[in-house]
């Protein structure tokens, strides 16, 4: 399952923080991720509280937030929305597109103990 992967990734970052900031324990979590992880934030939170269990951010109430894909035309440098099946430049219709975002994993905000 793809979420566990993004959910380990998650939970490396908050013990990484938690260890910096001396804290005990996580309580609230706000993740931004990128729309084209292809992540279904309600099985990110199910595998978030499954691996978890036993770590400083068991419990730890999750939010998400999904960020639009951005894109950018190598030819005319023009920004427009992505998303996974479209990846035109929409004013020469190239497709060099290179994506700017839309793939975060980025804790924003964590509350701790
Ligand atoms: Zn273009």
């Amino acid at each position: 399952m793809h979420e566990v992967s993004i959910a380990q990734g998650l939970l490396k970052i908050v013990e990484d923080e938690t260890k910096k900031h001396g804290a005990s324990r996580a309580t609230r979590l706000h993740v931004r991720i990128g729309e084209l992880s292809a992540c279904v934030p309600d099985s990110l939170t199910f595998a978030f509280e499954v691996v978890s269990k036993g770590t400083v951010a068991e419990g730890a109430e999750l939010s998400i937030e999904i960020v639009p894909a951005r894109g950018r035309c190598d030819k005319c440098d023009v920004e427009f929305d992505v998303d996974d099946t479209m990846f035109l430049c929409p004013q020469c219709g190239g497709i060099a597109a290179e994506i700017i975002c839309g793939k975060e994993l980025e804790l924003t905000e964590m509350e701790v103990d």
